[in-house]
């Protein structure tokens, strides 16, 4: 059967290994197993939220509420915008995907930087959008403005902080590289993890309402699935101009976020001291990771994230450590897929990471 030829360039995306899987093929029991490949919070999520969703299950029978306005009307209030600057997807992911079919087609390019999320280029290869990358590992972007003079693309991608190295743009430098851009362009900036750079490094904050003010053509992408820690209920959203928020809307199918997605989402909203806990002990964790890192002669880059990415040398293989590390029962993201001899690492519990030390130190 021949199939629309564009999903012949497209690699199917590879999520963190399910727990599930490993139990299955290494025999380990699910509780000796740990997950810090897809950098979900390890505390969970607000107490609030659970509470909240059991009492609105008995709503199962009907469709999910469409006009999503408990959602919109907590994310408006948020972030200081109206709600016909709001579009919220099952996950960001899908409002990527509204936004990759929205903009871009087989005479589009799109530009990205050299290792970021794999999700921009498999939007990409839906319409058969052509990829432009950097050269840099980290957002260099003198280079992308080089390159957007080059290329024109339809989009670009900048990710901050980016998954999976990361780090994190300086926010000034974003607004000026922003104001070179024609406003014909699209520009996302896809803060995934924002909750932690900005709790980090107020150099870094982006507030999407300020960003949406100042420009028509640029897009912020947000999540409940990493600091919210509601990544199984994939809920995502995008801020925008209302022009461009109306566009999306046309490639939304109805009811693509569930009632219980819906609820969870609202109420975490509620419980900002969930977050700001999680993320401070995020950062506390995160020391451990610098300090192993220095003690172990190991490099790390500085993250504004809840993970950690080590880079090793040529005496080490990062596919072949992180093989030995799930024999174990411990999961983590190799990065050869991305062409680095590196592994990505969710900052997890005390336990976990003492455990993730230990097996990591009798492996190198
Ligand atoms: C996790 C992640 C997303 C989207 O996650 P959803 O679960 O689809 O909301 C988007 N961008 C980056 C960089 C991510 O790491």
């Amino acid at each position: 059967m021949n199939f629309n030829k564009h999903l012949e360039n497209i690699n199917i995306y590879e999520a963190g290994k399910p727990i599930e899987l490993v139990v299955r093929e290494f025999g380990i029991d699910p509780k000796d197993i740990i997950k810090l490949a897809s950098n979900e919070n390890p505390y969970g999520c607000s107490n609030k939220v659970q509470d909240a969703v059991s009492q609105i299950v008995s709503k199962m029978a009907m469709y999910p509420d469409d006009s999503m306005t408990k959602l919109k009307d907590g994310l408006s209030k948020k972030f200081n915008i109206s709600s016909d600057e709001l579009i919220i997807g099952s996950g960001s992911d899908q409002v990527i995907e509204f936004l990759v079919h929205a903009k871009a087609n087989s005479n589009s390019k799109i530009l990205i930087n050299s290792v970021t999320f794999a999700m921009y280029e498999i939007y990409a290869a839906h319409v058969g959008a052509e990829i432009v990358r950097t050269a840099d590992r980290e957002h260099n972007l003198e280079e992308f403005y080089e390159l957007y003079k080059e290329h024109k693309p339809s989009i670009i991608f900048l990710c901050t902080p980016n998954n999976p190295t990361g780090d994190a743009i300086n926010t000034q430098k974003l607004v000026e590289f922003i104001e070179k851009i024609d406003s014909d362009t699209l520009v996302v900036v896809d803060g995934a993890y924002m909750e932690y750079a900005s709790f980090k490094d107020e150099s870094k904050r982006v507030e999407p309402s300020e960003l949406i003010k100042k420009f028509t053509n640029v897009v912020y992408l947000g999540t409940f699935s990493k600091a919210y820690g509601l990544g199984g209920m994939r809920v995502g959203y995008g801020i925008a101009n209302k022009i461009i928020i109306k566009e999306l809307y046309k490639l939304r199918p109805p009811f693509n976020v569930t009632t219980l997605s819906l609820e969870a989402a609202a109420v975490a909203l509620e419980d900002e001291k969930f977050v700001v806990d999680s993320i401070e002990k995020n950062f506390e964790e995160m020391k451990k990771y610098e300090e192993f890192a220095k003690e172990n002669s190991l490099e790390i880059i500085e993250s504004y994230t809840n993970f950690v990415t080590f880079l090793f040398n040529d005496t080490q293989n990062s596919t072949n450590i992180a093989k030995m590390l799930l024999q174990k029962g411990l999961i983590v993201r190799d990065l050869s897929g991305y062409k680095m001899n590196a592994i990505r690492v969710t900052v997890g519990k005390k336990d976990q990471n003492i455990r993730f030390f230990d097996l990591l130190r009798g492996l190198i």
